[in-house]
């Protein structure tokens, strides 16, 4: 803003008198600023890149990956929840889940022979 006796520019945080001629400053005084309300709008900077899409085609995280791996049924669950949005990465995690779930078939399976070989390797010693 400027001061409406002499002319001189005026910070907006000036109060009281304007510091070149000592004119009073208020609210009533002239001013050829722009008011506030008529200030344009801030700018903002425009999207350096489009909307991502709704579907994600990216692999699933390896941590994620990790926790279908041991807990089959999170990854059954994800898949169901994330198949429409993330398909690469429900379909991992899916493929995981089965892997883990194999593999602890597997090892009980393989224990139980293990269990029986042992059992009846000491009847047959000691019998
Ligand atoms: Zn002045």
């Amino acid at each position: 803003m400027y001061c409406a006796n002499c002319g001189q520019q005026i910070f907006p945080n000036s109060t009281g008198t304007c510091p070149n001629c000592g004119a009073p400053i208020g609210q009533n005084a002239p001013t050829d600023a722009v008011p506030p309300q008529y200030a344009p709008p801030p700018y903002v900077p425009p999207m350096p890149y489009p909307v991502p899409p709704t579907v994600s085609y990216e692999d699933a995280d390896v941590i994620l990956k990790i926790v279908c791996f041991f807990v089959p049924l999170v990854g059954i669950i994800l898949y169901f929840v994330d198949r429409d949005t993330k398909p690469v990465s429900a379909k991992q995690c899916l493929n995981m889940s089965l892997i883990g779930l194999g593999v602890s078939v597997g090892i009980s399976i393989l224990a139980v022979v293990v269990w029986f070989v042992f059992v009846f390797g000491m009847v047959a010693t000691f019998s």
